[in-house]
């Protein structure tokens, strides 16, 4: 077995295994095969961790940002020289083909790589005093220990763009991933150990949900939590933060509009759909749920849409060639099941699989459903699955107001000739995301983060460093 596959946690330096000894097993999602097994911890290990984190924290914070940018580039470099390794984990526990594993880990390391450069910018300010005599300037502090909750859709880059920041300003961490997808998570350990972070500023650990969580959001020690997950879970752990004030970062659900205009590339736009919508299985929170197309365009586009659907090859994510992967687990199968017999029950039409993918397991085959309709559940419930509800609209006033009739704020893609049309969009879309002829807008440089429901804070550019450090203001008087 690999050494990167780590089946243990780590907790002030030292690989452990859960207090009472249970563990959970890991499955992968291609065949239903167990692949291991990890801790079955609770809140005790989670009390450890925040303390081990605690203890790491001012000797971590003292170091220079210089110290601590090489560490971070030697992390980046491990994940890096290790991505095949890493990729081939990331497929067995989370299931997406291997080409898209490979590229989520690569991007792990540019995150990584990003913050290194960043915290060097880090700067506070002097600001002009209204008063003789006296100087005023704000300073940057790491925030303190963080925590920070990973999904299993991107066990790896979920986590890069968490651990890069708070590594970077000075905050040591305690890590809980998602169960389903323990592994790239753990793998994060071997690799910060190898690049020479201190004992205790990276601690991990898998185990209950519900009693890490618990743990995390009660200790007074933890002044962040950063969450990436379901609007549910979220806003119980904002809840959660209010007992001791936490900072939090929450990158929540969405509901990712898809609009193509009559004036679009109807080939760009056919590009764009397939990417935004069936990369990963459909299991990306930026993945788009509803796909809008303007009434010239609908007819040619549902068409060439379902052609590419019914041509993706779907296979388990290790096969050469593979595109797209099996669900998560059973629930999430069900789920899309549910939606799309809902969908069918009111009026839309199948132009492509419609059911689950005829390999059994957890595949389900690439669908499109033409004539969606607002009452349809997918209009308003994160599909998370491959499934494209296509509905008609007449005017850009209608489009822009069903794309913003929703709860949810994260991506919105539209797809227009139009250069006014453009900007207006820009306007008019509520979301922190937007995709103009692009759906692949996502790279380390750029605030991520959602609007509404979907969200608060960012990460990555300036800003999701930013989000792990306290100014503080400082005034000198009597000079
Ligand atoms: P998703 O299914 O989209 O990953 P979840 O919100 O269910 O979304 O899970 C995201 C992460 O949050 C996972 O690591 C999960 O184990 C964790 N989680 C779930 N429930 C809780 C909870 N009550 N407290 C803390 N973390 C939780």
């Amino acid at each position: 077995m690999s050494d990167l596959l780590q089946q243990a946690n780590l907790i002030a330096g030292e690989w452990t295994l859960a207090d009472n000894g249970e563990t959970i097993d890991v499955t992968d999602p291609s065949d239903g095969q167990v692949i291991g097994k990890v801790p079955n911890s609770g809140a005790a290990e989670t009390r450890r961790a925040i303390e081990a984190a605690n203890a790491a924290f001012p000797a971590y914070a003292a170091k220079t940002v210089t110290e601590r940018a090489a560490l971070l580039r030697a992390l980046a470099a491990e994940i890096t020289a290790n991505v095949d390794e890493l990729g081939r984990i990331l497929t067995m526990e989370q299931g997406k083909p291997l080409a898209e594993a490979k590229a989520e880990v690569l991007s792990s390391a540019t995150y990584v790589q990003w913050f290194a450069e960043e915290v060097r910018r880090a700067r506070g300010e002097v600001i002009p005093s209204p008063w003789p005599n006296r100087k005023l300037m704000t300073t940057k502090h790491p925030v303190g220990v963080v925590a920070a909750i990973t999904p299993w859709n991107f066990p790896s880059s979920m986590l890069a763009r968490k651990l890069g920041p708070a590594l970077a300003a000075g905050c040591p961490v305690v890590v809980k991933p998602a169960t389903a997808t323990p592994y790239s998570g753990l793998a994060w350990g071997v690799l910060a150990e190898r690049a020479g972070f201190p004992s205790g500023v990276v601690n991990i650990l898998t185990g209950s949900a519900r009693a890490i969580g618990g743990e995390i959001m009660d200790n007074a020690l933890v002044r962040k939590v950063t969450f990436t997950g379901s609007t549910e879970i979220g806003k119980e752990l904002l809840r959660g933060a209010a007992g001791t004030v936490k900072k939090v970062s929450m990158e929540l659900g969405g509901n990712a509009p898809f609009i193509v205009f009559d004036d679009a590339d109807l080939d760009r736009a056919i590009e764009g759909a397939m990417i935004a919508k069936f990369r990963n299985a459909g299991q990306t929170c930026i993945c788009s749920n509803r796909v809008y197309v303007q009434a010239g365009i609908y007819d040619a586009f549902v068409e060439r849409l379902a052609e590419r659907a019914k041509a993706l090859k779907v296979a388990p994510g290790l096969e050469e060639g593979a595109e797209q992967g099996p669900m998560v687990d059973g629930p999430a199968l069900a789920k899309i099941s549910e939606l799309v017999e809902d969908a069918v029950g009111k009026g839309g039409q199948v132009l492509a699989g419609g059911a689950p993918h005829e390999r059994g397991g957890l595949f389900y085959a690439p669908t499109v459903i033409a004539g969606a309709t607002p009452e349809m559940r997918v209009t308003q419930e994160e599909i998370f699955g491959p499934v494209a509800p296509v509905y008609r609209f007449e005017t850009e006033e209608e489009a822009i107001a069903m794309a913003n009739d929703t709860v949810y704020g994260l991506a919105a893609y539209a797809y227009t000739g139009d250069l006014g049309r453009a900007f207006r969009l820009q306007d008019g879309l509520e979301y922190g995301l937007i995709g103009i002829n692009e759906v692949l807008i996502v790279t380390p440089e750029i605030p991520f983060g959602g609007l509404k429901e979907s969200g608060t804070g960012k990460e990555g550019g300036w800003q999701g460093l930013d989000d792990y450090l306290e100014t503080r203001y400082t005034c000198i008087g009597g000079l």
